[in-house]
């Protein structure tokens, strides 16, 4: 007896790894200073753990309809119309137990064995996971520091061909915390209005944008071929609503139907008390949102500063998301103990043992250039964190005798 050939072929998530290694040193008490973490460190806002608290006094206990309630599908509706100026009907929304799987239906719905699927990289990293159980083929455009981790048109353009089914886009992107702006999208919208494959834009930390960028939509720029796009968002990041579930998609009717489908037959609706919090979320006062965003642009600027001092870290200054992305490749060579760092899986294995910070190495999201750096921690952490990378680089550098050069 053996396991499916399909689940042989996917991947340990690398995320969870380390995070999981940062966990288990926790648990013996030890400080970890852990920025691996992908979700906002703050609670959900009390106006909507009050209203979800009342849902269940109401006994909204029940199944719901399976694309979600009627009363949120609207709520989204008005939230999408108000933030991005984009027109959906109830009939082209589904509610999803969070914006994964939302991504994973949309896969699901429009991927045929062997169909080609373009996604930016470095990506997040479970896109060419689903991809690959879905028997899609996943066609990488590469993109680096000195590109501001940014696609091109021409780039998009030569990455087509006529097995490309779709293009997938994360904007403001995890890991590299790149945020694109509007006249970049609208190049890339130029590209795709002559071809002939769908668009899937992630737009899950759409509110996450900094240095006076403006969020805009894809679909709002891509109006001409809405029935070609799929845009994914949810309540995780932007609400502190991890746990909760919560996500959606928005395209057209026949795209929704066929991705409400293959959640009636995987996991149903979407839990009835979270979609009642989302509701709240989305409808609600937006207050707490804005002062989270504030203390995440406070905390990535002290880090991207303070990273960026350090000899051989050369750090791209992202504005969007919580993530910072550094390429740390001067340091592979170095000898640490009896091993050679010759990654950044190695890399982070070295800072988790030498400094206990815990970091995500970036080969898993298609860079083994870089770490993800994530700032959704206490300004303490990471004024004390950035001290501690200090001390292990310095130790390297010493130990190793290299002279570093910028990159
Ligand atoms: N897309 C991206 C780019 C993400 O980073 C994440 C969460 N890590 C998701 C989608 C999934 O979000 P959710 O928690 O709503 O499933």
């Amino acid at each position: 007896m053996s396991l499916s050939d399909r689940i042989i072929k996917l991947s340990d998530s690398k995320t969870l790894l380390m995070a999981n290694k940062a966990r288990d040193l926790k648990a013996k008490g030890i400080k970890v200073y852990d920025f691996t973490i992908g979700e906002p460190d703050f609670n959900t806002p009390d106006n909507i753990k009050s209203f979800a608290k009342k849902s269940i006094d109401n006994n909204n206990t029940k199944y719901t309809s399976n694309e979600g309630t009627k009363r949120l599908r609207e709520a989204i509706t008005i939230f999408l119309k108000k933030e991005f100026d984009i027109d959906y009907d109830i009939s082209e929304v589904i509610v999803s137990t969070g914006a994964k799987q939302s991504i994973f239906n949309a896969i699901f719905s429009i991927i045929n064995p062997g169909d080609e699927v373009i996604i930016p990289a470095p990506f997040y990293v479970s896109y060419p996971e689903i991809i690959s159980l879905a028997g899609g083929k996943s066609v990488f455009i590469r993109t680096n520091q000195n590109d501001g981790f940014k696609i091109t048109p021409e780039k998009l353009e030569q990455a087509i061909t006529p097995r490309t089914k779709l293009f997938i886009l994360n904007n403001p992107c995890n890991p590299t915390g790149t945020a694109y702006n509007e006249s970049e999208l609208k190049e890339l919208v130029e590209v795709l209005k002559s071809k002939n494959c769908y668009i899937l834009s992630d737009e899950i930390y759409h509110k996450l944008v900094y240095d006076n960028i403006r969020f805009v939509s894809f679909a709002y720029l891509a109006k001409e071929i809405k029935e070609r796009v799929i845009v994914i968002n949810g309540v995780s990041k932007t609400y502190a609503m991890t746990g909760w579930r919560i996500g959606f998609a928005a395209a057209v009717k026949e795209i929704i139907q066929a991705m409400n489908k293959i959640q009636s037959h995987s996991t149903n609706c979407a839990s009835s008390i979270s979609q009642e919090a989302a509701y709240e979320a989305f409808s609600g006062s937006q207050e707490s949102v804005k002062l989270m965003i504030n203390e995440f642009n406070k905390r990535r600027r002290y880090f991207y500063e303070n990273l960026s001092k350090i000899e051989g870290i050369s750090c791209f200054k992202s504005n969007g998301a919580f993530y910072l992305f550094p390429d740390v490749s001067s340091f592979f060579g170095c000898r640490y103990k009896d091993k050679i760092i010759k990654d950044s899986d190695d890399f982070a294995e070295f800072l988790l043992e030498f400094s206990n910070v815990a970091v995500v190495p970036g080969g898993a999201s298609g860079e083994p250039k870089c770490v993800r750096i994530s700032y959704a921690t206490s300004f303490e952490n990471i004024v004390n964190g950035v001290e501690k990378i200090k001390e292990a680089i310095n130790y390297l550098v010493e130990t190793n005798n290299i002279s570093i050069n910028k990159n």
